[in-house]
């Protein structure tokens, strides 16, 4: 079931900048068996795991995690980039390769009866997901797992994962 998810996504070379290898899922989005394959996957693993909400990262993030809260019958919150969210925010920095990013929530979005799925398209150094979950810390929310449809093992990410003892999941790795 993996290959039909691995194959639809493609490599864009050269993008954002030269030397980078984008990987790309709009094709494995415009891929309704694809598509279709990749939240089940995440179904099966997650049916059973007693999560409350689905959190997903701004933007791709909330693309698989609508859809998959959508199909366990729970709620799903959204992390967003400084300013979109309207209501009062926590929010965490993280540091990128030039400068800084940072992730916002609403306050009133968890509490500490909530086990949570974090979920984005693509894990890279981890920097992003990394204050996806201190954002969690600051609500008191249980982090249950991390799930991505893509990890790169030329990068840091899985380690520092590991390192921080936060479990994670990945449908392919490239
Ligand atoms: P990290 O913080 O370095 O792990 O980067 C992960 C974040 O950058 C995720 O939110 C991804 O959506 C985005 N990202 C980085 N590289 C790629 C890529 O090759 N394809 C799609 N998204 C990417």
């Amino acid at each position: 079931m993996t290959d039909i998810i691995k194959n639809s996504i493609r490599a864009i070379h050269d993008y954002p900048k030269p030397g980078i290898v984008f990987r790309d899922i709009t094709p494995l989005l415009a891929n309704g068996e694809a598509f279709k394959a990749t939240i089940e996957a995440l179904v099966q693993r997650y049916q059973s795991k007693g999560l409350t909400k689905i959190v997903g990262i701004e933007a791709r993030g909330f693309i698989f995690g609508t859809a998959l809260a959508y199909a366990l019958g729970i709620g799903f919150v959204p992390l967003r980039k400084p300013g979109k969210l309207p209501g009062k925010t926590i929010q965490q920095r993280y540091a990128l390769e030039y400068g800084e990013d940072a992730l916002e929530m609403h306050t009133d979005a968890l509490d500490a009866t909530d086990h949570v799925l974090i979920i984005d398209d693509l894990l890279a150094t981890g920097g992003t997901v990394l204050a996806a979950v201190e954002l969690m810390k600051h609500a008191d929310v249980t982090v249950e797992e991390c799930a991505f449809i893509i990890a790169l093992n030329a990068l840091p990410g899985a380690k520092r994962l590991q390192q921080a003892s936060i479990p994670y999941y990945t449908l392919c790795e490239f």
